[in-house]
């Protein structure tokens, strides 16, 4: 067991409290990986004061020496893959094979960043008046709060930092408390590659104890959040109210349309990974499954079989599919929903109870879940759940396929399975998602493309690819007169 520390003002430091939390492994709930120090808002405060004081240097550092930082940040992530998914396996159960993709994530977008310092355009537009020219650059904004998730406890802090830390923006790091070990990892990381010590700093310790302080700090200049919609909701308010920018990523309910002429074996290896990869815990999971009536029956029959075969088991098995939920809170959250699936009146076609036997005892195990007979308006049709938990709903048109899928307050991401170019392109254009596959599953973003959601999913800002550099840098815009005489623009010239 290691005793981890807050990074505040280039030092690994005790919190204020002197209190502190354990991280256990979720798969083996009497595996302590470590204890972390509970900080409060003097700790919050002490970052910020830390970040501020590195910025005035890292504002002025050229962004393509601030992407070279990043590149040997990639490097050393390269080098310790294993390691890192090995740790996050242990802190938050998902399985080796997922957890190596989450560490090549943040890779990936080690990589991209390095050459955005590169770019970081602006843009230059004539002038209404001769011997005039017109300019816009990109401007760092100050001190970034970061508040991540557990779910993907390498990518998303890379897909926060890295861009904040290309615009020239300073860091103060507030990760989720099931997952603090790979996030300090991490920080190790930027700090070993030279990035230096008060550029980021990481706070570690609950929601309202140094959440809610870095949304609320004065000079903390723009928030990025993931999370679920209902704190998003309440940090949009706070933010509304001190006029910051905010990031929102939240939840999702998503949907995979498959119609009568799909690939049902291809539309079967998608939905299996969309709904059960990460034990559902995902916020692009395949949460709905709208099957056209023609195949409804085939396609649950195989549906069924393959299901019931995912291996479950702690994540460091090489053969384990599905691994444990992240901690008991999150198994009782999808017991209630399964409950409450069988008081509306849907079937439970297989899963719908825990997984105890054996080696799974002692972790959080419950078993992949599917409920037939779905109305689309029921509560398991409309809440997010994030768990093994897939509601099938029957449709006999492309039309009222995409308009159950479109009946959600949610709108992260899609899928259909077809063959129809007109089908597709339909749906392309109809779903109300920030994300559409077609003929993939709902899961499995690139780190260079935008990410994110409409509705309630977020507010409108995009993760991911060359639209998240906006978000972290301000426009300025320059214009520069070498007429030597006074022009007046705003003037009715003509
Ligand atoms: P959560 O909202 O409980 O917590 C997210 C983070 O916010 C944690 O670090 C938590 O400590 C912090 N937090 C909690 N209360 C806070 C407050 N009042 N002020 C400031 N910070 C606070 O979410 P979670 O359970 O960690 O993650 C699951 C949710 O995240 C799901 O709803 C999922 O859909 C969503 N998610 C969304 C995306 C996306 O990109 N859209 C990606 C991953 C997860």
């Amino acid at each position: 067991m290691e005793t981890y520390f807050n990074h505040i003002n280039g030092e690994w430091t005790e919190s204020s409290t002197a209190e502190r939390f354990d991280n256990r492994n979720p798969a083996n709930w009497n595996e302590i990986i470590g204890t972390f120090p509970k900080s409060d808002k003097k700790d919050v405060d002490a970052a910020v004061r830390s970040a501020r004081s590195a910025y005035s240097d890292w504002r002025l550092t050229p962004a393509p020496k601030r992407g070279e930082y990043l590149k040997v940040v990639g490097d050393i992530m390269t080098e310790r893959k294993e390691e890192l998914a090995r740790l996050m396996t242990r802190e938050m159960g998902k399985v080796l094979k997922e957890t190596r993709g989450d560490v090549q994530e943040g890779i990936d977008t080690a990589y991209y960043a390095a050459t955005e310092g590169r770019r970081l355009f602006g843009r230059n537009a004539p002038s209404e008046m001769p011997n005039k020219v017109n300019l816009t650059f990109r401007m760092p904004i100050g001190v970034a709060g970061i508040i991540t998730p557990w779910n993907f406890p390498m990518a998303i802090p890379t897909w926060k930092i890295f861009p904040a830390l290309v615009c020239g923006n300073t860091v103060v790091f507030k990760p989720a408390s099931d997952t603090p070990a790979t996030a300090t990892e991490f920080v190790k990381i930027l700090l070993e590659a030279g990035i230096p010590p008060n550029v980021v700093n990481i706070v570690h310790g609950t929601g309202s104890g140094v959440g809610a302080p870095i949304v609320n700090h004065p000079d903390i200049n723009v928030i990025s959040f993931t999370g679920s919609s209902a704190v998003g909701k309440s940090i949009a308010a706070s933010c509304g109210t001190q006029l910051k920018r905010v990031s929102l990523e939240l939840g999702g309910k998503n949907a995979q349309i498959v119609m009568d002429d799909a690939d049902l074996d291809l539309a079967l290896d998608g939905v299996l990974w969309g709904a059960f990869g990460t034990t559902g815990q995902r916020c692009t999971e395949t949460s709905r499954i709208i099957l056209h009536k023609k195949i409804y029956d085939t396609f649950i029959d195989k549906l069924v079989v393959r299901t019931e075969a995912l291996k479950l088991g702690n994540g460091l098995n090489e053969d384990a599919e599905v691994g444990p939920f992240i901690n008991e809170g999150q198994r009782e959250t999808v017991e209630k929903y399964v409950e409450i699936g069988k008081k509306e009146g849907a079937d439970i076609l297989c899963g719908g109870e825990r997984a105890e036997s054996g080696d799974l005892a002692d972790g959080f195990f419950y078993k992949p879940t599917i409920f037939g007979g779905v109305d689309q308006n029921m509560t398991i049709a409309q809440e997010e759940i994030f768990g093994p938990v897939l509601s099938v709903i029957k449709i006999g048109s492309l039309e009222e396929a995409i308009s159950v899928l479109n009946n959600s307050i949610y709108g992260l991401s899609s899928s259909i399975y077809t063959w129809d170019i007109n089908s597709a392109f339909t749906a392309m254009r109809d779903i109300e998602a920030g994300i559409t596959y077609v003929n993939g599953p709902t899961i499995g973003a690139e780190c260079h493309m935008p990410f994110g959601g409409m509705k309630e999913t977020g507010n409108g800002h995009r993760e991911g690819g060359w639209e998240v550099y906006e978000f972290y840098s301000e426009t300025k815009t320059i214009y520069v007169d070498f007429s030597g005489k006074l022009q007046k623009a705003q003037i009715d010239n003509r």
